[in-house]
């Protein structure tokens, strides 16, 4: 473990001024991520602002009538949530899939937006990795790739994110709101809020240096069943091969994203037009463009399958 100094903030704004003044400082809530890469030393900090003190742990409705979901909700909180079981079944599904129970007692909205890939060549620091050192190279390309990206990956990286919740969140297009260090308040829609890798996999989000998430705000409930289904390599506390966070009305049309498969959570609108003539037309329009290795072009029949299975479902 290399040293590191520690401070408490006591508002959102000196927290992102306090992480802008001091160049390799951040921010930690839960730690269910952070300290793990900081005891493999993937993560080094020199400095950490402990945000746990801010005022951001509520859920309350907004005026237009959804929800803001504080930064530093717990996972379990947010899963349990009545407004969330009743409104928007696909978030707390999703939220109950992921990590174990005592990861999701710690672990807070912002900080899963937040965690880093599980390619396991970025955990090991004698692998070349530009996501852990920018330049150094790519291992899992021509290595292992079985649970890696299908879609939207680059010659950079192929890594995937690991985040169910942000999966049905992305469904569910909601808004990310933040702070940044000099005070001011942004939105950022979760379409826009991780990026895909390209030549720079290191910066994984839209956020600036310094900026910190103060709130996820869900639209008004847009009805419809709410499903989340993911398949994974065991029953638990596994990430994704292929998850499927989707929202259908009775007329068969609805929204689709896809977890386990991209750098971010993947979602075409456009494609979603194709649910109505059933999973097969859904997921290659989905996935159109995929290019999957020879050890994990199961990716692309799996979703498909989950998808339909999802679908029939709906339809029960
Ligand atoms: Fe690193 Fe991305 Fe390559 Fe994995 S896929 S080794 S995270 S650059």
């Amino acid at each position: 473990m290399k040293p590191f100094t520690y401070e408490r903030a006591a508002t959102p704004a000196e927290a992102a001024a306090a992480v802008a003044g001091k160049p390799g400082a951040k921010f930690i809530a839960g730690g269910t991520n952070l300290l793990d890469l900081m005891k493999l030393q993937i993560e080094a900090p020199v400095h950490l602002i402990d945000v746990n003190g801010l005022a951001l742990d509520r859920i309350e409705p907004t005026p237009e009538g959804g929800l803001r979901v504080g930064a530093l909700v717990r996972n379990t909180d947010l899963a349990a949530d009545d407004r969330v079981r009743r409104d928007y079944g696909v978030l707390s599904r999703a939220l109950l899939a992921g990590a174990s129970g005592q990861l999701r007692n710690k672990a807070t909205t912002a900080g899963n937006l937040l965690q880093r890939t599980r390619c396991p060549y970025f955990y090991d620091t004698n692998m070349a990795c530009n996501k852990r050192k920018p330049g150094s190279g790519c291992a899992a390309i021509g290595g292992v790739t079985r649970q890696l990206a299908v879609i939207g990956s680059s010659e950079a990286c192929v890594a995937t994110h690991p985040s169910d919740m942000a999966v049905a969140m992305r469904a569910l297009d909601a808004v990310v709101e933040t702070i940044t260090p000099d005070g001011t308040e942004r939105r950022i829609p979760m379409a826009d809020f991780h990026r895909l890798p390209g030549e720079t996999p290191h910066i994984e989000t839209a956020l600036q240096a310094g900026e910190l998430i103060t709130a996820v705000v869900l639209p008004p409930p847009m009805g419809g069943r709410h499903f989340y289904r993911k398949v994974r390599d065991r029953a638990s506390y596994a990430f994704a091969l292929v998850s499927v966070a989707a929202v259908v009305q009775r007329d068969g049309t609805g929204r689709v994203a896809l977890g386990g498969v991209a750098h971010k959570p993947w979602r075409v609108e456009a494609a979603e037009a194709e649910l109505p003539r059933g999973a097969k037309a859904a997921t290659a329009a989905i996935l159109d463009g995929a290019r999957p290795t020879h050890e994990n072009a199961f990716k692309v029949i799996l979703a498909e399958r989950t998808l339909a299975a999802v679908l029939a479902e709906a339809r029960s």
